[in-house]
């Protein structure tokens, strides 16, 4: 069942499949977010859902226990660019933290290598301003100014990545290599799949997303045909996580570490007549890998002191084994950590309630061995104090006034999206926050209840489902914000205070909208002067929207205090003339 092949030819210069152009390999790196392998029709999707994914395979090698590092978007990537896991490049979360710039990253090395370079990318989350840009002379993302007036949104249609793409390449001169990324976010949640794809998945959105996903990769690779620069471009697709829809009682993906959510995708397709062609390999692999694979591929140099391991390179290791990390739950909900390893016949988890699941056995993770037998996770955790152990990069946090990139996180439905907290517990540190395994009903409640407001308006019956969530755990900030919402959309501005400021207890990433609507609540119960003081607090470090400081003047000047309110005038002139 497992071949491996690795050619020397592969870091020499090879003739392109035309014939008639010397040039080194080039790499196209493909980005499938949120999607699970059974969409694919090559790990088990009904045949021809996904004919050009699937042709990878068939030209390639498909990995069939890949597992994510952590099932959260930035982190994921971050490893894919790295080699090194989460706790090594500490980029633990989305939209806060920022991918340092020590990072040695494939587009650098690519760069470097005189390899032109680009990205272009779906999702917000991605943005440049967290740090994937680096080495990049193009990165394209929602939030690049051309963009900007036409995508609100904060994520593009894989149609329109694979169309910038295809006009980028069509500038590479023809001796030139490439290293090309495209990320697609079609499968991601909000599902609204293009067309007529929703029939052709009976009904399935989700499928539906991937399906389109897949047709629009296809463009891509028929123009590179097209261009003969197809068989000498070393190509890996591979998705950053999974999605849960519905199993271990998660909709999405990010809080839990169930294999549901870890398990991807992994498809590397070597240079044409490099051999390997059909390979299946069932050892464990990780996202990690993707960072020297390319390396070796593409000649780009030592992969360095990293995590991962050249998924071509040979056999692995018969006791390979897979770090991974859930640190969403720490942000959102005040839950413990989760942080385990995973290898061939078993997966530890570490967090107030350890877990350890015999794999073989148990592929669906249902019976919690670490009770009765905690000496099997020893290895495990002995895997895991040793990552500990290694050198780290410096940690960098996004800046305050990326706050409306947060926001639009946030509408994609990251709970955790921003938080200015710093420290992250170690991960094998003993904690007595709940463990977010324990806590599944919670998540469904607060879950249901963010897509009743985000894509209902239904507040009453969202606020009901996040009282519920409060009255389990007060200091889960993000659950009073939101009822918060909720309650002072339905004008119950009394309790709406006490949410908000239940939520200001306890310092979550919302301190400024939690103050911006306190202090309207406050307004609408004639409590003028603690809604200025609110409002003075939030808009002092942030521009905050333009109406939260006309309400704070229009306040001063009905208070009297005229030389405040003249101060926020002049401040609102010089913001609205720059
Ligand atoms: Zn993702």
């Amino acid at each position: 069942m497992r071949r491996y092949y690795r050619s020397a030819l592969c870091i020499l210069a090879l003739s392109a499949a035309c014939g008639e152009v010397e040039r080194p390999p080039s790499g196209l790196l493909i980005t499938l977010d949120t999607t699970n392998p059974e969409a694919l029709s090559c790990y088990g999707a009904p045949a021809g859902w996904t004919p050009h994914l699937d042709r990878l395979a068939n030209e390639g090698v498909l990995f069939e226990e890949a597992r994510t590092v952590a099932p959260i978007t930035l982190p994921a990537h971050a490893s894919m660019f790295t080699g090194l896991t989460p706790l090594r490049h500490t980029v633990r979360r989305n939209g806060s933290m920022v991918v340092p710039p020590e990072a040695r990253t494939l587009a650098e090395l690519a760069r470097e290598k005189g390899m032109r370079t680009a990205a272009f990318v779906a999702g917000v989350v991605l943005d440049s301003e967290f740090g994937l840009d680096q080495g990049f002379e193009t990165y394209v993302d929602p939030q690049t100014p051309a963009n900007v007036e036409e995508h609100l949104e904060a994520s593009r249609p894989a149609g329109e990545i694979v169309e910038e793409a295809i006009a980028w390449l069509g500038g590479v001169r023809e001796d030139e290599p490439f290293f090309l990324w495209v990320h697609f976010y079609d499968p991601h949640f909000p599902y609204k799949p293009p067309g007529d794809w929703l029939s052709k998945a009976k009904g399935d959105a989700y499928l539906a997303e991937v399906g389109a996903m897949d047709a629009a990769l296809g463009r891509l690779l028929e123009y590179m045909e097209e261009r003969g620069r197809f068989d000498d471009t070393f190509i890996c697709a591979v998705a950053d996580h999974g999605e849960g829809r519905g199993r271990n009682g998660e909709d999405t993906h990010g809080y839990f570490v169930f294999d549901t959510t870890l398990n991807v995708p992994l498809i590397v397709r070597p240079l044409t007549g490099q051999g390997s062609a059909g390979t299946r390999v069932d050892s464990p692999v990780s996202v990690v890998d993707v960072f020297p694979t390319f390396v070796n591929a593409l000649g780009l140099g030592a992969a360095g002191d990293i995590d991962g391991v050249d998924l071509l390179a040979g056999p692995l290791a018969a006791d390979r084994g897979v770090y991974f990390e859930s640190y969403f739950g720490v942000v959102a909900f005040h839950w413990s950590q989760l942080a385990g390893w995973a290898d061939a016949e078993g997966k530890f988890i570490h967090s107030s309630q350890p877990e350890f699941f015999a794999l073989k056995a148990d592929p669906a993770e249902s019976t919690n061995l670490f009770g009765s037998r905690p000496e099997l996770a020893e290895p495990y955790r002995a895997a895991v104090e040793a990552l500990c152990a290694r050198p780290r990069l410096e940690h960098e946090l996004l800046d305050d006034e990326y706050l409306g990139l947060m926001g639009q996180i946030e509408r994609l439905g990251y709970a955790g999206a921003y938080t200015d907290e710093v420290g992250a517990p170690e991960p094998l540190e003993p904690s007595t926050a709940p463990s977010p395994h324990e806590r599944i009903q919670v998540y469904s409640d607060f879950t249901r209840a963010r897509r009743l407001m985000v894509e209902e308006g239904d507040m009453a019956q969202a606020g009901a489902l996040l009282a519920r969530v409060v009255r389990s755990n007060p200091a889960n900030h993000k659950a009073q914000f939101h009822l918060g919402m909720c309650l002072k959309d339905t004008e119950r501005f009394v309790e709406a205070i006490a949410a908000f400021r239940a939520a200001l207890q306890y310092r979550g990433g919302e301190r400024i909208p939690a103050e911006l609507n306190l202090a309207v609540c406050y307004y609408n119960v004639g409590q003028t002067g603690l809604a200025i003081d609110h409002l003075k607090s939030a808009l002092e470090e942030t521009v905050g929207p333009p109406g939260a400081m006309k309400l704070l003047i229009q306040l001063l000047d009905q208070a009297g205090r005229e030389a405040e309110a003249q101060r926020y005038r002049e401040r609102l002139r010089r913001l609205s003339s720059t």
